[in-house]
């Protein structure tokens, strides 16, 4: 945890405590009332488990809890490995929520299709899922009120327009940064989305980041195929 500055956004746990200092109390999703100075914090997990359980650490230390939403059907990483299965018990264990990030456009029927991931996560984490977060959510979604089978999701009127919603998508603050807003001067509540991805690596800006992140999975794969493939070994060398 060096002093400079390694992270254009600032540090993870500088923002936490700036929330913390505000008097803000942080909640899950079910909790919100009408009372204010209440923070939903949210993580939507695009790329990598590692950097959420690194995210869960820093927020467990200050006594802070969040809902971590999953990608059950990614590229990017896969519950279902050991080592990413592990982060989310880990998350879990620190008192966080854990659920599924929903990607509906992928299914031709997405009621069928949450249905089904409900049914995977449960046998998988044995939990319960009461409220999911969705993918990249086109004009339809986005103005989706409803539950969807039954389950609540982040952008629902009353998560999403009843309370200043925040989000650092693409690595920068897209509504500007919480700290300087009325709401919070006024200990409005709050629903910010985080992508850890964003403040667990190294970068100056949003795309430097992202090369040092590249950089990183593209060792991590090269080293997959080096212990997975023997004839693999033959070549590792010259790539
Ligand atoms: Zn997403």
């Amino acid at each position: 945890m060096g002093s400079s500055v390694k992270n254009h956004l600032g540090s993870y746990h500088t923002l936490l405590e700036g929330f913390l200092r505000q008097g803000y109390d942080f909640v899950f999703f079910k909790e919100m009332d009408k009372a204010g100075s209440q923070l939903a914090l949210r993580h939507d997990i695009d790329f990598d488990t590692h950097f959420a359980l690194e995210a869960a650490r820093t927020e467990a230390a200050l006594g802070i809890k969040a809902t971590y939403f999953f990608l059950l059907r990614s590229h990017f990483y896969n519950i279902f490995s050991p080592q990413d299965f592990e982060n989310v018990l880990q998350i879990r264990e620190l008192g966080h929520t854990v659920s599924i990030h929903f990607d509906p456009v992928i299914y031709e029927d997405f009621h069928e299709g949450l249905k089904r991931e409900i049914a995977v996560f449960d046998a998988c984490f044995a939990t319960g899922v009461d409220i999911i977060s969705l993918h990249r959510p086109n004009d339809f979604f986005l103005q989706f009120d409803a539950p969807i089978m039954g389950v609540e999701h982040t952008y629902q009127t009353k998560y999403f327009k009843e309370v200043k919603y925040f989000s650092d998508s693409t690595g920068v603050w897209r509504f500007g940064h919480p700290f300087e807003s009325p709401e919070f001067a006024a200990k409005q509540s709050l629903h910010v989305l985080i992508h850890p991805v964003w403040w667990m690596v190294d970068g100056a800006s949003n795309t430097d980041k992202l090369v040092a992140y590249y950089n990183q999975r593209k060792e991590f794969l090269k080293s997959e195929f080096f212990n997975n493939c023997v004839p693999f070994r033959e070549v590792y060398a010259s790539l």
